[in-house]
């Protein structure tokens, strides 16, 4: 899938009263609205204070989550996993059996977004995949390394919770 055009509107709203933060008197505020479409007919809107580009990659992200082309993936990879290991995908984190139905894939790169190579993806169940973005969205640390590498990085950590977890268990038991 290829972006065949971004129309992007910023739109400045001025403050009844002006607001003094960190980085000095705001007077104004600002908002993007993006229009983006695709060579797959898939068009996206977005809106917000974001930077134009990272509202036209969210844009188009989430037309695409919505697109069959993401179902026939979804598909594509399931198949790929079970005739490569034998058995059905399980999440990364806590082991829980994948399912086509209530299983997440979470991108490890959106380099090839609409093209992934099924290693862009990996398999999580719906509560590890939001503990993976509760910690990847809102922390710069992580964010700094890239988004590659802060994932492998945060599921390795969401492992050793989770093994910790059971254990503690395992003794109250
Ligand atoms: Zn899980």
């Amino acid at each position: 899938m290829r972006i065949t055009a971004v129309i992007a509107t910023p739109i400045r709203v001025p403050r009844l009263t002006s607001m003094v933060a960190t980085q000095g008197r705001i007077d104004a505020s600002e908002f993007g609205v993006v229009r983006v479409e695709t060579d797959a007919g898939i068009t996206g809107w977005g809106e917000s204070r974001w930077s134009a580009d990272r509202v036209a990659r969210r844009a188009v992200y989430a037309a695409y989550m919505n697109s069959k082309a993401w179902q026939d993936k979804r598909r594509a990879w399931y198949a790929r996993w079970v005739t490569l290991t034998g058995s059905p995908p399980v999440c990364l984190v806590c082991g829980r059996r994948w399912s086509m139905r209530s299983g997440h894939l979470h991108h490890l790169t959106y380099q090839r977004l609409g093209a992934e190579e099924p290693e862009d993806l990996m398999p999580l169940c719906g509560r590890d995949h939001n503990r993976l973005h509760d910690v990847l969205d809102s922390s710069p640390s992580w964010r700094h390394l890239g988004r590659e590498a802060a994932t492998i990085g945060i599921i390795s950590m969401l492992r050793r919770s989770e093994r910790a977890a059971r254990d503690r268990q395992d003794l109250a038991s």
